[in-house]
């Protein structure tokens, strides 16, 4: 039996991951921008800050900024002079990222780099190794970004997917779909990587978490 539903996923948001003044405007300035609804729940932003604590990660990689919001998450779990390097290709979404660190007044600590990550990848690797990455970008990209990921994150660090669930399509025999697909491919590769110590936080669209052995 299962229990987790919308009502405790909300509980759990308002108990451990309540967005604060900060998140508040920032969840906002996305909306007002225009910008698509799927930045991760503070949930999923709490286990991620949670994750690069636990690994006392100082150098971090996020694939897609959108808004800033979930970079913000994990900003918030670095030391002083740490770093968090989030790549995103959509100039505005960069620009609106920019300000909601700074609102949230990490910008000291977050790089928002310009451009497509498939391209910004192999530059981004000389600046390595990191202690965690979170992907969280195009899907059929997946692929690539794990390949990066592991070649690029230290033994004990972590790597992180968004989207593991796809909205519930994963498990969805109708969508073959090619992100769907992607999708199944990945989380199937990611169970399976013996270089990982997986699996799904199942809050939001689905967290996946791997330890690097
Ligand atoms: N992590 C964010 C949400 C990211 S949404 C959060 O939870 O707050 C996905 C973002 O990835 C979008 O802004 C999109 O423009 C960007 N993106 C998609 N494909 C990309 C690529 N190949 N390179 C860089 N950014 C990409
Ligand atoms: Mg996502």
């Amino acid at each position: 039996m299962t229990v987790y539903n919308d009502a405790l996923a909300d509980y759990i948001t308002q108990t451990f991951a309540r967005p604060d003044k900060v998140l508040e405007k920032v969840t906002k300035g996305i909306a007002d921008n225009g910008m698509p609804a799927i930045t991760v729940r503070p949930e999923e932003g709490r286990f991620l800050q949670l994750l690069a604590r636990a690994v006392r990660a100082r150098r971090v990689v996020e694939i897609g900024t959108l808004g800033g919001y979930s970079g913000i998450w994990l900003a918030r779990a670095l030391p002083d002079g740490g770093r968090l390097i989030t790549l995103e290709m959509e100039p505005r979404h960069a620009e609106v990222a920019r300000s909601h660190f700074a609102l949230a007044g990490v910008e000291g600590r977050v790089e928002v780099r310009l451009g497509n990550a498939h391209q910004l990848l192999p530059a981004l690797a000389a600046e390595g190794p990191f202690d965690m990455c979170f992907i969280d970008a195009d899907k059929e990209g997946y692929g690539a970004y794990l390949d990066w990921a592991l070649a690029n994150v230290r033994r004990g660090g972590i790597i992180a997917a968004h989207n593991a669930f796809r909205r519930g399509a994963i498990i969805d025999p109708q969508d073959t779909t090619d992100d769907t697909q992607a999708m199944r491919a990945f989380n199937r590769r990611f169970a399976e990587e013996p270089r990982l110590l997986s699996t799904v936080f199942p809050a939001g669209d689905g967290m996946l978490a791997g330890l690097v052995a």
